[in-house]
């Protein structure tokens, strides 16, 4: 997507070969017209594959997920990031471990706001290692709910998530794919 590239070359910080900063439009300061933009591709991409809920993960992917589900005129489920396991049948979880933190999540979904009914497209705002959408598939099977597809903003191409997923045979669509980065320095798949 031409307006997320052009915005990642403007505004994107590569702090080393593996971290991007975005904080001037994804993930401190929020571009609205652009994610207005991104949502609107996503639903474009997505409008005939029976969706019927998006799912994203606190907090990042909720900007460009809430624009998403208001163009497929859709509910949007946020999944909590919880720092312990909590007993009892009221949540579905999965352990998820971060990839700019180091540090491990449960990933965490009320069932009262899922049923094997539901068709859901996740979206996040990176794909690095696929972890964030692993636990997601995780949670849909514990969940019985089908996967209609997987929505990323920047996908990290040289790192190991879009293999995982594409094994899975999961439609995943990501706006702009880079290549190789470097201090200073991005490539983005052509
Ligand atoms: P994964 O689970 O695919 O390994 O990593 C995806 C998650 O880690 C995303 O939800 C995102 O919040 C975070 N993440 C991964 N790579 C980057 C990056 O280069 N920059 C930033 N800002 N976040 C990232």
């Amino acid at each position: 997507m031409k307006e997320l590239i052009d915005k990642i070359r403007a505004e994107g910080i590569a702090l080393n070969e593996e971290v991007l900063k975005v904080d001037s439009f994804i993930n401190h300061q929020v571009d609205t017209v652009l994610m207005d933009r991104i949502g609107e591709t996503f639903a474009e991409h997505f409008k005939n594959h029976g969706i019927t809920k998006v799912l994203t993960v606190e907090s990042s992917g909720i900007a460009p997920a809430v624009f998403a589900a208001k163009h497929m005129g859709l509910d949007l489920v946020v999944l909590k990031k919880s720092t312990s396991k909590i007993l009892g049948g009221e949540v579905y979880q999965s352990t998820v471990s971060s990839f700019t933190k180091g540090t491990r999540y449960e990933l965490t979904l009320a069932k009262k706001f899922i049923s094997p009914e539901d068709r859901v497209l996740f979206i996040d705002d990176f794909l690095a290692n696929g972890q964030a959408a692993m636990g997601f598939v995780q949670l849909m099977e514990k969940a019985g709910a089908k996967i209609g597809g997987i929505g990323i903003l920047i996908e990290k191409s040289f790192q190991s998530g879009r293999k995982m997923l594409d094994d899975l045979g999961l439609d995943v669509y990501s706006l702009a794919r880079i290549r190789k980065m470097n201090e200073g320095m991005i490539t983005f798949e052509s």
